[in-house]
C-alpha cells in the first residue's frame, strides 16, 4: 500500500477496536489506490483520504421501548453520515445484535462507493440498532420502530438523509418508521425512507432489486467470457430478502439453485430449491429454514453448517459480512466452483479474496454487485420527487442498464490500470474517483 494511504490505515487503526471491520473495509479500498495516489498529487495534497475516511456525522441513541409483558427494554441506536458530497446520506438501517458502531461505521463507508459507482446524487450512510427482531411480536416491532424513529427523525430528511431496510429491516418496518416520522414531523415527505410498501409510494422492484441486480451483474461478467448462467449450479447463502430474489432471478435465468440458509444451518435440494415454499417460510411465516425439509421429498438440512460445502458451478453469498473465509473457497474451488458473486456487503474474507484474485476467479465485489438495491432506492426517491409511479418493466430495465453501466466502470478502470478481471481494483477506483473530484471541487469544508 502506498505510504500516505499506509500511515493514515495506521492512524486509524490507533484508534479502533481491534479486528474492526471498518478498518477491514478502508484497507480493501485504499489498497487498490496505488496508482491513482501515485499519479494524482491532489490527493494528498488536499487530505482527500483523511477526508473520506472520518464521517462527516456519527449519532448514537437509547431507544427505550415496552415490551408485551409490561418490562422497558433499552437498545441502543446508531445512524453514521459518512460523506454527503453526491447527495442525502442514503443507505440502510440494520436491527441485528451483532450491531454496534464499528459495524455501521464499515456498512457506512461502503456505502459511499457503492453509491458513486450508480452515477446517482446519493452520498452514504448507514443505521440500525442492537435490536434482535427474532421472535418479536408485531406489536413489540411497531414500538421499537417508534421509539427507534421518535429518536432518529431530527436527522433525517429527504434532502438530507435518506434511510433504506437492510437486515432486520423490511417494508414493515419501514412502515412503521415511516408512520411516526409523519406524525412526528406532521409532514407527508414520502422521500424520507426508501424501501416503502407499493401502496404507500414504494416503488415497484425495490424488494427484488439488490437480489436481480447482483445476478444481472454476474451476467454481465459472463457475457464478456461469452459464457451465460444457463444451467449453471448455484448456492446461495441466506434466506431473506437479498438472498430470496437472487435466487428467484437465477432460475429465472436457466440456473438452478441448490442450496439456501439461515442463521440455524443450510438446506440442500439437489432438485432445485423450491423458491415460494422458502419465500412462505421466511417471509410470511417468519419461520427457520430447517422446515423446508419437512415439506419437501429429497432435501437435507445440515444444522449450523454453511452452503459453501455443496457443489457448484457459481457461489452467491447474501447472508452477512465474513461469512465466506479462505477454508470454505478451498472447499468451493475443490468442488468446482468457478466464481463468487457477492449479494451481501464484504462476506468475502480479505484472506479468500486474495486466493481468488491469484487464482484469476471471476469476483464481484458487492459493493458493485449488490449496488442495485440503492439504485432503486434512489429511483424511489426521484418517483416521490415527481409524484409519479413508474412500470415494475421500466424500474426492471433501468436497473438492468444501471448494473451493466457498473460493470463496464469496473472493467475500463480495470482495464485502463493493466488489473484485467480485477473487479475489485476496479469498482473501488471507479467509485472513489468520483467522490474525490466532488471532495476537491467544494472547497475545504
Ligand atoms: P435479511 O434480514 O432479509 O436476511 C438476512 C439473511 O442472512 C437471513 O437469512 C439471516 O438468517 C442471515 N443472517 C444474518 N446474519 C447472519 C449471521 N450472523 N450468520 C448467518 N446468517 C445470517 O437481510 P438482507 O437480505 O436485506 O441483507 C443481507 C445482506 O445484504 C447484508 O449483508 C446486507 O447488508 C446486504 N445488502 C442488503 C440490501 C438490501 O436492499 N436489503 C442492499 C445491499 C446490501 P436468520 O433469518 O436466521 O437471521
Amino acid at each position: 500500500m502506498n505510504n500516505y494511504a499506509q500511515s493514515l490505515v495506521e492512524r486509524l487503526e490507533s484508534r479502533t477496536e481491534p479486528k474492526s471491520l471498518f478498518i477491514q473495509a478502508v484497507k480493501e479500498v485504499f489498497e487498490s489506490l496505488d496508482p491513482i495516489i501515485s499519479e494524482n498529487p491532489d490527493i494528498e495534497a488536499y487530505s482527500i483520504l483523511e477526508r473520506i475516511s472520518e464521517p462527516e456525522r456519527q449519532v448514537m441513541f437509547r431507544v427505550c421501548w415496552t415490551d408485551d409483558n409490561g418490562k422497558v427494554q433499552v437498545n441502543r441506536g446508531y445512524r453514521v453520515g459518512f460523506s454527503s458530497v453526491l447527495g442525502p446520506y442514503k443507505g440502510g438501517l440494520r436491527f441485528h445484535p451483532t450491531v454496534r458502531l464499528d459495524v455501521i461505521k464499515f456498512l457506512a463507508f461502503e456505502q459511499i462507493f457503492k453509491n458513486s459507482l450508480t452515477g446517482l446524487s446519493i452520498g452514504g450512510g448507514k443505521g440500525g440498532s442492537d435490536f434482535n427482531p427474532k421472535g418479536k411480536s408485531d406489536g413489540e416491532i411497531m414500538r421499537f420502530c417508534q421509539a427507534f424513529m421518535s429518536e432518529l427523525y431530527h436527522f433525517l430528511g429527504e434532502n438530507t438523509d435518506v434511510p433504506a431496510g437492510d437486515i432486520g429491516v423490511g417494508s414493515r418496518e419501514i412502515g412503521y418508521l415511516f408512520g411516526q416520522y409523519k406524525r412526528l414531523t406532521k409532514r407527508f415527505e414520502q422521500g424520507v425512507l426508501t424501501g416503502k410498501q407499493v401502496g404507500l409510494g414504494g416503488s415497484l422492484v425495490r424488494k427484488e432489486a439488490t437480489g436481480f441486480g447482483a445476478v444481472y451483474f454476474a451476467q454481465e461478467m459472463l457475457k464478456k467470457k461469452k459464457d451465460s448462467l444457463q444451467d449453471k449450479v448455484c448456492v446461495v447463502s441466506g434466506s431473506g430478502n437479498v438472498a430470496l430474489y437472487c435466487a428467484k432471478k437465477l432460475k429465472d435465468l436457466g440456473a438452478k439453485v441448490v442450496a439456501m440458509s439461515d442463521s440455524s444451518g443450510s438446506i440442500h435440494d439437489p432438485n432445485g430449491v423450491d423458491l415460494d415454499l422458502v419465500r412462505s417460510i421466511k417471509e410470511v411465516e417468519r419461520g427457520r429454514i430447517d422446515s423446508y425439509t419437512v415439506r419437501r421429498h429429497g432435501s437435507k438440512f445440515f444444522p449450523e453448517k454453511k452452503v459453501w460445502q455443496f457443489k457448484c458451478d457459481l457461489a452467491f453469498p447474501c447472508a452477512t459480512q465474513n461469512e465466506l473465509n479462505q477454508e470454505d473457497l478451498e472447499t468451493l474451488i475443490e468442488n468446482g466452483c468457478k466464481g463468487v458473486v457477492e449479494g451481501a456487503n464484504m462476506p468475502t474474507t480479505p484472506e479468500a479474496v486474495h486466493v481468488l484474485q491469484e487464482k484469476d476467479m471471476l469476483f464481484a465485489p458487492g459493493k458493485a454487485a449488490n449496488a442495485g438495491g440503492v439504485a432503486v432506492s434512489a429511483l424511489e426517491m426521484q418517483q416521490n420527487a415527481s409524484l409519479q409511479s413508474w412500470s415494475f418493466r421500466e424500474v426492471d430495465k433501468r436497473l438492468q442498464e444501471i448494473m451493466a453501466s457498473i460493470h463496464d466502470d469496473c472493467v475500463h478502470f480495470a482495464e485502463k490500470y493493466h488489473r484485467p478481471n480485477n473487479y475489485v481494483f476496479g469498482a473501488n477506483v471507479a467509485g472513489f474517483l468520483r467522490v474525490a473530484d466532488a471532495v476537491k471541487a467544494y472547497g475545504v469544508i
